[in-house]
This record gives structure tokens, C-alpha cells and sequence, in this order.
């Protein structure tokens, strides 16, 4: 064929498929699409109103007042030291990741399973080996040094530059990384001389606000990505940021700003201003943020225990808003059905039930696992914020919705079951 294969991203392909299933007036049970359900401050939105006159191209890297403040606020909640010369800024951190790839030479790329939906395709896009690293229920989703290993011996290409993704807090699993095994990780990346790219786009909404950033224990060769789309609730505003490691080659620095320079140009020079606005450090900014992730681990926990009471393996979330449902208790009846993988699950759950939720296969699982992830994002943000000083009492009333939507998915469950 003479174009390239690329299928739109499955999160998309969900949401617009939802929302057809709604124009047509079902009830659909939103858990497909991980938008954040907190808006942005209004002191934040109105610096976006004030910016629009903002009509200038910026700077590629960013504006510098911006790229100085991101530095000063991750080195204040990171605690590792940042210059603003290691920040890029850009349009989401999508791009980033995209052109990051893109600067390495044919490398090969290490992606735990399950990993978020876009890395595969982009390395691929991007010319890489891409190599899986298992891991396992029992073992909470996570890498170990042991797989890590493993994974590296088995690559057809040994010689390669070696690049991992890692994502914590995490999508799909809602996981994070212990200091402890984030110190044992590390003794591998240092003794294979890897490159990591740290995706910590979820850190500040890890729900004891204990994230630790791998550049602080990694500083040698992480880059971290971060931005304003999910602690800020701005997806669609398309800020992202890069930090580079303190003594980064040139030749990095400068394929990012090449490349961005001819693709993106710059993030929009009205929502860098807000971005200012954005990582102002102040009281306001720790309320929101303490607010947010005491909502998350409220409504995640009343979300994980209905899911449990419904049979599914899942584990209790530590950070963001997503969940990785494990199907495997149902899989002989699920194949007593002719349901062979996670996508005809997916499938079959939303017509037969309304409710929408993501294969596995999405994030790299064995599609044969009948994994699936839920985001339990489908609440109104405002209104917990609101009362988020007791929302632990108040938190069966705000996931309504989702514990309606839990109840069909256990009906299902209940029926499947019953018809073997
Ligand atoms: N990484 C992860 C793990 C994500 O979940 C997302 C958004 N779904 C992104 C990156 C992309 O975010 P952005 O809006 O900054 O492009």
C-alpha cells in the first residue's frame, strides 16, 4: 500500500464510538476515556482569557519565564536540582514522546506490559525494536529488575542503544513505584547503560502525594515528561513539558528543538501564559492538589470494592484515576461463550451492558488475559471539590453513576456465569 498503516489511537476510537451509542440514546457507562474530571483553577483560566491577544510564535523550547517556573516547581516538589536550560516545553506531552523517539537512532525499546497505548506505535513509527517486559498480576503490574534483565536478553540486537518507558503512577494500572524498588530498578538501568524516558505525567495526582522521581534517583539518563493535562485537568489545552538530565549531550537538546521546530513549532503562546499562571506554587495550588488526590483515593476506593464484590481481580489504585481489570476468574465461561479475547469482551460489554471500557490488548497485554482498563473519571469534578473536605463519606454519592455502571457490568458477569 502506498500509505502508512496506522490505526487512530483505541482511547479515540472508544470515545467517538461511546458518544455515536449516546447520540442514539443508550445509556453508556463512561470508562473508556481518561479525561481528567477536575477543570482548571479559575485563576488559571482566567490568565487563558486574559492571553488571548497572545498571538506570537514563542520560542520552540518555550517561553523562557515558563521553562524557568516549571524548573523551580518540579525542583520544589521533586526535590532534585533543575535548570531551566533541561525544559522543553510543547504542545502535550504526546509530541514530546513522539520526537524524543524520533531523536534516538535505531535503538531498541523496552515497554512493560502493560504499558499506556501510544509508546508501541511511536517507536515503531520511529524505526525502533520493540521489546515487551512481562509482568503479572500477583506481581501488582510491575517490572523487576529479574525481568528487566530477561528482557534485555532477549533483543535480536544487543548493540542497540537501549531505551525504556516507564509510567508511574500509571495508565492503564493506577500502580506506582516503591523507592525501593525503583532503587532496584535503577541498578540495572545504571549497570545497561539505558536511556528512560519517565512518563510521571500522573506523579502530582499519586494519592498520598508520596511520588519520587526517577530523575532524582536516575539522574544520568531520565527523561521525565510531565504537563498540565491530568493534575490540571487541561487535556485540551495541550501543554506538556520535558526535563531533560542535567548534563544531557547537545546533540539530544538539539534534535528535540529540530524536530519540534518542524512539526509543532511551539506550544500556543496563550496557553503558555496560563501555564505561568499554572505552576504558580502557592497555598491555592497545594489545596487543589491535596483536594484532588484525596477525591481520587475516595472515589477509587468505592470503585475497586464494587469491582471486587463483582468477582474481577483489580488491585486498590495508588495514583491517577485508572484501574486494571482482570477478567481471568470468568475466562472459561467467557470462552464457553465464543469470547476468546479482550477486545470481544470490550465488545460484547457494551452492547450487551453500556459499558465501555478498554481492551488490554490496547496497552501491549496478551489480548488471550482478558484484561480491560476502567478510568473512573465519570463524576462532576466541581462538585467533589466542593465537598472535599468529607468526601470520604461522600463518596458512594459522587460515583453514582459509575457504581450503576459497576452494577451492569456484575449483572453480566452474574449471567455469563449462570449460562454455562
Ligand atoms: N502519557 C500518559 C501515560 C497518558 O495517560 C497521557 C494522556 N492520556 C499522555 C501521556 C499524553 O498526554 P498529553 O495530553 O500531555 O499529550
Amino acid at each position: 500500500m502506498a500509505f502508512l498503516n496506522i490505526a487512530k489511537a483505541s482511547t479515540f476510537t472508544l470515545n467517538e464510538g461511546t458518544q455515536a451509542l449516546e447520540a442514539l440514546g443508550r445509556t453508556v457507562y463512561r470508562f473508556g476515556f481518561g479525561e481528567a474530571p477536575f477543570a482548571p483553577p479559575a485563576p488559571v483560566q482566567a490568565a487563558l482569557r486574559n492571553a488571548a491577544p497572545r498571538i506570537e510564535y514563542t520560542a520552540v523550547a518555550g517561553l523562557p519565564q515558563l521553562r524557568e517556573k516549571i524548573a523551580s516547581f518540579h525542583q520544589e516538589v521533586d526535590g532534585y536540582a533543575i535548570d531551566a536550560g533541561q525544559v522543553l516545553v510543547a504542545p502535550g506531552t504526546k509530541p514530546l514522546l513522539h520526537n524524543i523517539m524520533r531523536a534516538f537512532q535505531p535503538a531498541a525499546v523496552y515497554l512493560p506490559q502493560p504499558s499506556w497505548i501510544s509508546y508501541g506505535p511511536q517507536a515503531r513509527l520511529a524505526g525502533h525494536e520493540v521489546i515487551n517486559i512481562p509482568t503479572s498480576f500477583e506481581g501488582r503490574w510491575r517490572i523487576t529488575p529479574d525481568a528487566l534483565e530477561q528482557a534485555v536478553a532477549r533483543s535480536s540486537s544487543p548493540a542497540r542503544q537501549k531505551l525504556l518507558v516507564l509510567n508511574y503512577p500509571g495508565n492503564p494500572d493506577g500502580l506506582t513505584y516503591s523507592p525501593s524498588e525503583l532503587d532496584a530498578l535503577t541498578q540495572v538501568l545504571r549497570r545497561r547503560r539505558f536511556w528512560v524516558i519517565s512518563d510521571e505525567i500522573y506523579a502530582l495526582l499519586d494519592h498520598r502525594g508520596r511520588h519520587r522521581s526517577l530523575a532524582s534517583v536516575y539522574p544520568e539518563r531520565t527523561l521525565v515528561t510531565t504537563g498540565m493535562s491530568k493534575w490540571c485537568g487541561a487535556g485540551g489545552w495541550r501543554l506538556g513539558a520535558l526535563i531533560l538530565p542535567p548534563d544531557a549531550p547537545s546533540a539530544l537538546f538539539n534534535a528535540l528543538v529540530g524536530l519540534g521546530s518542524e512539526t509543532y513549532s511551539c506550544a500556543p503562546a496563550p496557553i503558555q501564559a496560563a501555564a505561568l499562571r499554572a505552576y504558580e506554587l502557592d497555598e491555592q495550588l497545594y489545596e487543589f492538589l491535596a483536594a484532588q488526590r484525596r477525591i481520587l483515593r475516595a472515589v477509587g476506593a468505592v470503585v475497586h470494592a464494587a469491582l471486587l464484590a463483582s468477582g474481577l481481580r483489580v488491585h486498590a489504585p495508588q495514583g491517577g484515576f485508572y484501574l486494571l481489570l482482570d477478567f481471568s476468574p470468568f475466562s472459561g465461561a467467557l470462552a464457553a461463550q465464543g469470547i476468546i479475547d479482550d477486545r470481544q469482551l470490550c465488545d460484547r460489554l457494551l452492547a450487551d451492558a453500556g459499558v465501555a471500557l478498554l481492551p488490554g490488548m490496547a496497552f501491549g497485554m496478551p489480548p488471550e488475559w482478558y484484561t480491560a482498563r476502567l478510568a473512573y473519571v465519570d463524576f462532576d469534578g466541581d462538585a467533589a471539590l466542593r465537598e472535599a473536605d468529607q468526601i470520604e463519606a461522600r463518596a458512594t454519592a459522587h460515583a453514582a453513576k459509575m457504581l450503576e455502571g459497576i452494577d451492569a457490568l456484575g449483572e453480566w458477569l452474574r449471567q455469563l456465569n449462570s449460562s454455562r
